[in-house]
């Protein structure tokens, strides 16, 4: 299974879809490891849903069926900020998953697991040294 680090994201373009998360500030503190359940679709962040090439003009990127093939697992960065997932699904679409995360009340799609890594799931590369550090809430995604 993948291992999990920084990376910085060079590319430019590609499809990338748009996810958040809310965790307390004491996961973030204690850099715990969580699982992220994605929603079966995510908004296309080129577009933001409008429609264009990188969707197929849907405006979402539409994940697999099964629940499980729609879980990440990572650890969380030592503060809000936007991460970059890079080829968040094997041989699927988006090719990049821009994940948004702040700080309030966990939302019903994480969980915590630390402070035992398990291996991931879905191949999840590296992710997001490229993090754009945002001490509050997140706004990549303009809904
Ligand atoms: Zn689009």
């Amino acid at each position: 299974m993948s291992s999990l680090g920084p990376f910085v994201d060079t590319s430019s373009g590609g499809s990338a879809g748009e996810a958040e998360v809310t965790v307390p500030a004491a996961w973030l503190d204690a850099r715990a490891t969580v699982e992220i359940a994605l929603p079966l679709r995510l908004r296309c962040h080129a577009c933001q849903g409008g429609g264009c090439d990188a969707c197929g003009r849907s405006g979402v990127f539409r994940l697999p069926e099964r629940a499980e093939d729609r879980r990440l697992e990572l650890p969380l960065p030592p503060e809000a900020c936007v991460l970059r997932l890079r080829d968040p699904i094997e041989a699927g679409e988006p090719q990049l998953v821009i994940l948004s995360v702040s700080v309030g009340e966990a939302t019903e799609n994480v969980r915590r697991l630390s402070p035992e890594p398990t291996p991931a799931r879905m191949r999840l590369w590296w992710w997001a040294a490229a993090a754009i550090a945002v001490a509050s809430a997140i706004a990549v995604a303009v809904s």
